[in-house]
């Protein structure tokens, strides 16, 4: 048993910060399951975010030390380049993004952004570079606009509306009948799946983060509310480094460049043109899903 003998203010910032925390971890899905095994070097400094180049050199890591998941991952994201990832369930596309949150520290090689190793920057500002577009993203009963300023005391009107339109949601909450403050959550107004989703974004890019990551969970959006996600997805993405976990191929066609792992190595690499004309593993995974979606819509 632990005994508790700290003072009741001491205790009440502790649940106010686990509280923040795991409305953040919530957030974050599949991606980041477990906290952090990691702690800061003593005096480490700050990133330095200039642009937001990702590097992974010869990643290698495995939850278990003897069964290792990935197995020597290089690859660079260009400050401003959009990478999407592709590949079975299992191969490790989710650990390169809990890699990327430092949440474990990676066995063999590096991985950097702008230069720096992450293990040499505190988590607090690895975080605050990098904005996790949540899947499902939780609402408190409060006005849409304390919900999108939510983590953001200083926001201004002007940064929860600029963030709201590229999110696409703005036109949406100008025709509620109060506008930004129309009550929302479980005892105002009720929203849509992709409402709430649109909401996070905002949530997301009113921390004008210079990385987004991006992990689709295998979601049951309907094609509209999906194609309305992906076009805010893409606007918020303009200007940032973006890396996309993906499980839906029709969602990343369009990224500057998509890497197919397999068993936690890089098979295949290219633009989805080039890769379709090499008709090998991205292209039959087209080919299944395509075929699939047919299916579901027959
Ligand atoms: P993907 O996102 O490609 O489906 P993940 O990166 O989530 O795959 O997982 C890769 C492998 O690592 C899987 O075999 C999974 O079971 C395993 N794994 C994921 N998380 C953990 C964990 N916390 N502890 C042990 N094994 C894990
Ligand atoms: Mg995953």
């Amino acid at each position: 048993m632990i005994q508790i003998t700290m003072p009741l203010n001491f205790l009440g910032s502790v649940y106010r910060e686990i509280r923040q925390s795991l409305v953040d971890m919530g957030q974050m899905f599949d991606l980041l399951e477990q906290p952090p095994e990691v702690s800061d070097k003593p005096g480490a400094p700050d990133l330095k975010v200039n642009g937001g180049k990702v590097e992974l050199e010869d990643v290698r890591f495995g939850y278990d030390p003897a069964r290792p998941i990935l197995k020597g991952v290089s690859l660079t994201i260009e400050a401003g380049q959009s990478v999407a990832i592709v590949g079975p369930s299992g191969s490790g596309k989710s650990t390169i993004g809990r890699l990327l949150f430092r949440f474990y520290d990676v066995q063999g090689g590096a991985l950097r952004i702008d230069g720096q190793d992450l293990r040499d920057v505190t988590q607090e500002s690895l975080h605050a570079a990098i904005g996790v577009v949540p899947q499902d993203t939780v609402l408190f009963n409060d006005t849409i606009r304390y919900n999108i300023a939510y983590g953001r005391d200083d926001a201004t009107e002007q940064d929860v509306i600029d963030a709201a339109k590229a999110a696409q949601i703005h036109d949406f909450i100008l025709a509620l009948p109060e506008g930004y403050e129309t009550q929302v959550g479980e005892r105002g107004l009720k929203l849509s799946g992709g409402e709430k989703q649109r909401v996070g974004i905002a949530r997301t890019l009113l921390k004008n983060p210079p990385i987004l990551l991006l992990d689709e969970a295998t979601s049951a959006l309907d094609t509209e509310t999906e194609q309305e996600i992906q076009g805010a997805l893409k606007r918020a993405g303009q200007g940032r480094t973006v890396l996309t976990i993906a499980h839906r191929l029709s969602t990343i066609a369009d990224a500057d460049r998509i890497i197919v792992l397999e068993n936690g190595e890089i098979v295949e690499e290219g633009t989805h043109a080039d890769l379709l004309a090499r008709g090998a593993r991205y292209a039959s995974l087209w080919t299944r899903q395509a075929s699939e979606q047919g299916e579901a819509a027959a």
